[in-house]
């Protein structure tokens, strides 16, 4: 017989938060700050937690709402957020349901209903239907545990994923000011982070710093981006899940078919996709094993899938924070993922473009021209991606082993000389031809077109022999991201000297530049980045490892859930490794609660005496 609290609300009032940690997520102890900020909410305090993607926020939440009595309401942006979250609790056996607009009238009713009747531990809402005056009254009626606010960044305008009805959110804790409130993020700089705890009249804040330690970092320039894609994915273990982002619908459509052709198992996600084609899509990447979604960034908020392995940028995100959390969806389960990009001049280009086009406000577009120049800079730095990135986010870190700039350092060179021959060079042919051209007459290409030109009798035609056509690349768009160069779209791509440019020739000042010029090299290297394999001694156990998957893809099918909803790939991992043979045993592996022990403990039971 187990011997576990029941998760059912019967014990109202004082459960133990430990005992909920274990009978009814099958965790034995608290990860990092969570403990603290439990304490904190059952005792009846409010507070902004800041963890990445990964650590647990949502325990942080859900434990006090089962603990305490009541029910928990979460606000939470997205839809498919909601039913995830929804659906995992269900599994764990917690009275858990959700109301948004993706819902029937009749669903939304009898929901309404069951927290009248104190039927519910946890209701996920959206943040327009929480604030309707008909909700609120009804709040008003109904015990509540706490009010939990998901991705309680969409509040602030300086973030990049505001939303207007999050705004609002602050007349919640007007009207309830008694009751505990804990806001969630992953992604929060100073004045973000600031403004969340300004709205929602926040005292207290918790952070547990920003590391992912365990997702490798790669970035390189973009060579051949389609090539460089599919080696990427051919250096990793078969069968792995994971994200492609492009930046325009087109490359997206172009680069699923090409993956699709390299034999992956790949499908298409963007806006312009049916509604129907995208839902199916995207439950496919979240019910099958081994999906890569080629997708634009409308892809991925709210996707809860802690197994992949993998997120892969063809094209650059805007801002440092936008690449953080979109990389972050990689690992979510703890075991090892890589963030992989490329980047290229283009991309520089387009993205610039892109702010001065959009109709936003000047004050903004300085912002977004600022966090793009902030993270071109992460691109170029020479020093580990890891301490980048926390340093963005006023944390550090030693270097970390695990990135390209610690796997194989960049050099860095005088560059002052090479820039002061580009733009001596620009300068010479008009300020009108692009990088190509200006590169050919660094190197004294002398074919037709040149001598069309003339410019095989420029002082500058072919000054740039010492460096490779690789290298210049890599000086051009440096000197771009520099702001020394500037390329003008209106005029097909065209180079021209900054005023920064002009200043840096006439005041002859100097230059360091990171030096790529060894890509092969480098490659290489980085194949050697540890591939994510499971904790697994034998063969015998790799083989065990895959029934067990093969099973919960059973039980996942009949129930119409995703898999990893039934168990997490580590409880699996686990299961294999000690491979228990009473229910009693089974119940102690990590992850495994007691409803779980009910519902499926026997099958694989089973399933490991006949292994
Ligand atoms: P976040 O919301 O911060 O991205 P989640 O709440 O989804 O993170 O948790 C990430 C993963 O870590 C989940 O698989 C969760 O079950 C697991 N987890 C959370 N807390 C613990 C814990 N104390 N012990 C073991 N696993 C945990
Ligand atoms: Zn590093």
């Amino acid at each position: 017989m187990l011997n576990k609290a029941a998760p059912s609300a019967d014990h109202q009032g004082g459960r133990n938060p430990h005992d909920v940690l274990q009978s009814v997520f099958g965790y034995s102890a608290f990860r990092g700050e969570q403990e603290q900020i439990v304490r904190h909410v059952m005792e009846g305090g409010s507070a902004l937690v800041l963890m990445p993607t990964g650590s647990g926020k949502s325990l942080c939440y859900q434990i006090p709402a089962l603990c305490r009595d009541g029910v928990g309401i979460v606000v939470s942006p997205l839809i498919a957020l909601m039913d995830d979250q929804v659906t995992a609790l269900r599994q764990l056996g917690v009275r858990a349901a959700a109301i948004h607009s993706g819902l029937d009238s009749a669903v939304i009713r009898a929901t309404k209903r069951r927290l009248r009747d104190g039927d519910l531990d946890l209701l996920y809402v959206a943040p327009e239907r929480v604030l309707m005056e008909d909700f609120l009254n009804t709040l008003e009626e109904v015990e509540i545990a706490l009010f939990a606010i998901d991705e309680a960044h969409c509040i602030s305008q300086w973030g990049h994923d505001f939303r207007p009805e999050y705004r609002q959110l602050s007349a919640l804790r007007e009207r309830f000011p008694h009751v505990s409130c804990l806001a969630v993020t992953a992604t929060a700089d100073g004045p973000t982070r600031r403004e969340i705890a300004e709205r929602l009249k926040l005292p207290t804040v918790f952070t547990a710093g920003f590391d992912r330690p365990n997702i490798a970092y790669v970035v390189t320039p973009k060579e051949n981006p389609r090539d460089q894609l599919v080696r990427f994915l051919k250096s990793r273990a078969a069968g792995e899940s994971g994200i492609v982002y492009c930046l325009s619908r087109k490359r997206v459509e172009e680069t699923a078919a090409l993956l699709v052709r390299e034999g992956f198992r790949a499908l298409p996600y963007h806006a312009g996709l049916d509604s129907d084609v995208r839902a199916a899509n995207q439950s496919r990447f979240l019910k099958e094993d081994g999906v890569i979604m080629v997708a634009t960034v409308a892809f991925g908020m709210g996707i809860n899938k802690p197994d992949v392995r993998f997120v892969a940028h063809m094209d650059l995100p805007k801002s440092i924070e936008a690449y953080y959390q979109e990389t972050g969806r990689a690992g979510r389960d703890g075991l090892p993922a890589t963030a992989w990009m490329v980047y290229g001049l283009a991309d520089v280009v387009t993205l610039r473009q892109m702010i001065e086009a959009s109709d936003a406000p000047d004050r903004q577009k300085r912002v977004e021209r600022g966090k793009l120049d902030m993270f071109l800079s992460f691109c170029e730095a020479a020093r580990c991606r890891r301490q980048t990135l926390l340093n963005h986010f006023g944390d550090s870190c030693e270097p970390c082993g695990n990135c390209d700039t610690c796997q194989v350092a960049p050099k860095t060179f005088d560059a002052t000389v090479a820039a002061q021959k580009a733009l001596s060079c620009v300068l010479r042919t008009g300020e009108r031809f692009g990088a190509v051209y200006v590169i050919d007459v660094l190197l004294g290409r002398d074919d037709e077109r040149m001598r069309r030109l003339g410019h095989h009798t420029l002082s500058t035609f072919g000054i740039g022999q010492e460096h490779s056509e690789r290298a210049w690349r890599s000086i051009l768009r440096q000197l771009v991201v520099h702001d020394l160069l500037q390329v003008d779209m209106d005029r097909h791509g065209g180079m021209r000297l900054t005023d920064e440019g002009r200043a840096f020739l006439k005041e002859r000042r100097a230059l360091q530049l990171r030096l790529d010029d060894r890509p092969a090299a480098k490659a290489k290297a980085l194949s050697r980045v540890p591939k994510p394999a499971p904790e697994l001694h034998s063969d015998a156990d790799v083989e065990l490892l895959r029934q067990l998957k093969a099973e919960r893809t059973a039980i996942a099918r009949e129930q119409g859930v995703p898999p990893y909803v039934i168990f997490h790939d580590r409880t699996l991992i686990e299961m294999a490794n000690r491979r228990p043979t009473t229910l009693q045993e089974f119940g102690t592996i990590t992850g495994v609660g007691q409803v779980k022990v009910e519902r499926y403990g026997q099958r694989f039971l089973d399933l490991m005496g006949a292994a």
